[in-house]
C-alpha cells in the first residue's frame, strides 16, 4: 500500500517534471526532437555525393533506414547496374519491373507531357552518342543526333500496369531516369522518416535537397542556392520547411571542347545541350519528384516558356531563375523567403 503510494507520487512528479507548462524553463516549439538524437551519414550512390541528418529518437535507425533505401532504389532505376529495372529493360526493350519503377516511369512520361517534350525519359541513347555515361566524352556528328532523335519521344513506351511490364515501339529507345530518380528517392525518403516517428530531417542527394518538417531549434531551414556561374558563391539563401529544393545547372556535370562547354541536360528538340540563356534553375515544391523533373524541363524550356509553365502551376511548385547573363529571378510564393545576393526580380502571376 504505502509503496503503491510513493510509486503513484513518483510517477506524478515525472510527468510534471515533463510537462512543459509545469517546468521552470520553457522550451522553443520543436525542442524535443533536438533533444533527442541526431545522426548523419555520408555516401555515394546514384552517382553523386549524398549526405543524411536525421533527428529525434529514432535517428540512428532512421539514417540507416534511408542509406539503404536509396542503395535499394539505386538498384532499380540505375542505367548502370546491369541487373537494374532500367538497364535490363534498356537492353530487351521489354521487361517486368518493380511496381516503383512503373509509377516513376508512368510520372517521367506524364511530365513530359506536361511539359511539353522538355522533359523527356528517352533521352538516353542522345546521352550516350555524348559520351556522359561512360565518361568518355565526343561531339556526335548532327547526322548521327538526328538518327537517335526519331526515337527519343515519350510515346515510345508503352505501360501495362495490370502485368506489371514495360515495352518500347523501337528497339533503339532507351530510357533515363536520371532527371528525376533522385527527386523520387528524396521524396521516399521523407516518408520513411515520417514511419519512424522522425519531425526533422535533410537529405541532401547530389544538390537535390528535401527536408523533413523544421529544424530542430523550431526555425525554417535556410538553404544556399549556389551561383550558377560555378564560382562557388551563393545566388541567394531560401528558407523553406516540408519540401524539396532542386537545383540543375550547366556548371554541375560537363566537358569543354575547343572552348565550348557541353553540359548533361539535353534539348530533346535538338539532341545537343540545351543553351536556353538559362544557366541555373531552382524548383521549390513539396513534391520532391515534380521538383527534380522540372528543374531539368524549365532548364530546357528557357525563362520565357519556365514562367508562362508556372503561372499554370503556381499553386504546386515556386522556381528560382538564374540567367547565363547573370539575372536573377523568383517567382511570387517566395519572395518573402528567398535573399539574393544581388539584385532579384520578382515574376508574378
Ligand atoms: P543532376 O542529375 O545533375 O542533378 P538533372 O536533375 O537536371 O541534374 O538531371 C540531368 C540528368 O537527367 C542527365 O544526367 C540525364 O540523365 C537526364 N536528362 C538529360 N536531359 C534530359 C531531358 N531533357 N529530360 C529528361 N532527362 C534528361
Ligand atoms: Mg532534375
Amino acid at each position: 500500500m504505502i509503496r503503491k503510494t510513493f510509486a503513484a507520487i513518483l510517477v506524478f512528479t515525472a510527468v510534471s517534471l515533463l510537462c512543459s507548462g509545469c517546468s521552470p524553463v520553457k522550451e522553443p516549439a520543436g525542442a524535443h526532437a533536438g533533444n533527442a538524437g541526431e545522426a548523419s551519414r555520408e555516401l555515394f550512390a546514384m552517382d553523386t555525393f549524398m549526405s543524411i541528418v536525421t533527428y529525434g529518437d529514432a535517428a540512428e535507425e532512421a539514417a540507416d533506414a534511408a542509406a539503404g533505401e536509396i542503395a535499394r532504389l539505386d538498384s532499380l532505376f540505375s542505367v548502370g547496374i546491369a541487373d537494374s529495372d532500367i538497364a535490363v529493360l534498356n537492353c530487351e526493350k521489354k521487361a517486368a519491373v518493380s511496381g516503383e519503377t512503373m509509377e516513376l516511369i508512368e510520372r517521367s512520361a506524364a511530365i513530359s507531357r506536361s511539359t511539353d517534350g522538355a522533359f523527356e525519359p528517352t533521352v538516353y541513347p542522345l546521352m550516350e552518342a555524348w559520351g556522359f555515361p561512360s565518361g568518355n566524352y565526343r561531339i556526335p556528328s548532327d547526322d548521327e543526333l538526328e538518327k537517335l532523335l526519331e526515337n527519343v519521344d515519350v510515346s515510345r513506351i508503352r505501360t501495362d500496369p495490370a502485368s506489371g511490364t514495360v515495352s518500347f515501339t523501337s528497339a533503339q529507345t532507351a530510357i533515363d531516369l536520371g532527371g528525376i530518380a533522385k527527386g523520387y528517392t528524396s521524396a521516399r525518403l521523407m516518408d520513411l522518416f515520417r514511419e519512424y516517428g522522425l519531425v526533422s530531417a535533410k537529405v541532401s542527394l547530389g544538390g537535390n535537397i528535401q527536408v523533413l518538417g523544421k529544424k530542430p531549434d523550431g526555425t525554417r531551414w535556410k538553404i544556399g542556392i549556389e551561383d550558377a556561374s560555378g564560382n562557388g558563391t551563393l545566388a541567394g539563401v531560401i528558407e523553406t520547411e516540408d519540401s524539396a529544393v532542386v537545383t540543375s545547372g550547366d556548371y554541375e556535370r560537363y566537358f569543354e571542347e575547343n572552348g565550348v562547354r557541353y553540359h548533361h541536360i539535353l534539348d530533346p528538340e535538338t539532341g545537343y545541350p540545351a543553351r536556353s540563356g538559362l544557366a541555373g534553375v531552382t524548383i521549390i515544391s513539396s513534391d520532391g519528384t515534380l521538383a527534380d523533373a522540372l528543374s531539368t524541363a524549365l532548364f530546357v524550356m528557357g525563362s520565357e516558356k519556365a514562367e508562362e509553365y508556372w503561372r499554370e502551376h503556381a499553386d504546386e511548385f515556386d522556381m528560382i531563375l538564374q540567367k547565363t547573363d547573370g539575372t536573377l529571378s523568383v517567382s511570387e510564393g517566395i519572395e518573402d523567403r528567398f535573399t539574393g545576393n544581388r539584385e532579384t526580380q520578382v515574376i508574378r502571376r
